[in-house]
């Protein structure tokens, strides 16, 4: 899916307020807050949307009832052309602080320089890889359990994973589903052991370890998954309409130890309560944070993004500068 875009007329060397690195939903929230609080803004990203891009019916941001994502996003991105904030798309390689300013590498246009950077990187969320799973996306295999549980309701789902998004999708899921099949490949799940005995104790679960999908299909939505024992290599078909593929995040990491952003131990960058990164006057917003507790949705991402923002005005309307310890 793509949207018209129209990217920014800005030259290398050109100089601003604030640097939002990413274009997702974290990016365009932060960037509505920046523009309000008249800080001069450059978005840099990618890919317009972010994760969005992959996604099917969106209806759990308030207001945006049963919009399509690609909707989600022009309502988004209309939202920031409104403020003129100009957009690059472009990929930034690196920051690096000098003098007063920090000095944001892109691959393609060159160098800018900021007083601010907001990094809204997002992440990946895995894939399986398997045949099936790319033709299904949004038709059946889904990477999110909350954003789509609503819409299984009364139908037969798989989920696949054994960390506590998949734990947690799996009892989710069968508040609304009729049948839950949670496969897992290993012989004992990661996720924590309340979650485990949560689902374990629900009668429409059926937990099958040891077992990897090896085959997603259907006709206009997904109609059977095909899984296997990794063990007795036996071959089982799931009847399921749905499949959640929950089997964790990609953080992103290399980027991160690049520009020497402090992450946690397992790879999101680590922020403070108003958004703040270990470097001064740099701040991270959405998915790529370690922020609360991993419930990583729009909304979150986008409410981040405004936290994000306001700290960068109020930081900068109190003199602080890229020389000082936070
Ligand atoms: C299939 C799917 C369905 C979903 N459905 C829902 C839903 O119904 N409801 C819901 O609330 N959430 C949903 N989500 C989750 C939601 O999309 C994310 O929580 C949200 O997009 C996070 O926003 P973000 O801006 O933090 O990160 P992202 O959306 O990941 O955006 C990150 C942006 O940064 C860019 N970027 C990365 N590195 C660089 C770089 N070096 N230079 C420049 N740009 C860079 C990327 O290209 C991208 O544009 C779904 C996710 C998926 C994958």
């Amino acid at each position: 899916m793509s949207i018209s875009f129209k990217s920014a007329e800005v030259k290398a060397g050109d100089v601003f307020d604030t640097i939002i690195i990413g274009m997702g939903p974290a990016a365009y929230g932060t960037a509505l807050y920046t523009a309000r609080y008249m800080l001069n803004t450059l978005i840099i990203g990618e890919t317009p949307g972010g994760q969005l891009t992959e996604a099917g019916e969106v209806d759990d941001y308030l207001g945006l009832i049963g919009y399509q994502a690609a909707d989600v996003i022009k309502v988004f991105n209309s939202h920031v052309i409104k403020y003129k904030v100009p957009q690059l798309m472009d990929t930034v390689e690196s920051f690096r602080r000098e003098g007063d300013y920090y000095v944001v590498k892109t691959k393609r246009k060159g160098e800018f320089k900021s007083k601010t950077i907001i990094v809204t990187v997002g992440v990946k969320r895995r894939k399986l890889n398997v045949p099936g799973e790319q033709e299904f996306a949004g038709r059946g295999v889904s990477y999110c359990s909350i954003c789509d549980a609503p819409l299984f309701k009364g139908r037969e789902v798989v989920v696949v994973g054994g960390g506590d998004s998949a734990l947690e999708g799996a009892e989710l899921l069968s508040r609304y589903a009729t049948k839950v099949y949670l496969v897992h490949r290993r012989d004992s799940f990661r996720a924590q052991p309340v979650y485990v005995k949560m689902v374990s104790e629900k009668p429409n679960v059926e937990i099958i370890m040891n077992s990897v999908v090896t085959k997603i299909e259907g006709e206009k939505i997904v109609k059977e998954v095909e899984i296997e024992n990794i063990k007795n290599k036996q071959r089982r078909k799931l009847n399921v309409n749905g499949i959640f593929v929950e089997i964790g995040f990609e953080p992103p990491v290399d980027f991160a130890r690049k520009n020497n952003l402090e992450t946690d131990e397992n790879g999101y960058i680590k922020v403070d309560d108003w958004m703040r990164t270990n470097l001064p006057l740099v701040y991270a917003a959405g998915d790529c944070t370690n922020k609360w507790l991993g419930f990583r949705q729009i909304i979150t991402a986008v409410s981040q993004g405004a936290i994000a923002a306001y700290s960068a005005y109020k930081d900068l309307s109190e003199g602080k500068d890229v020389k000082e310890n936070n």
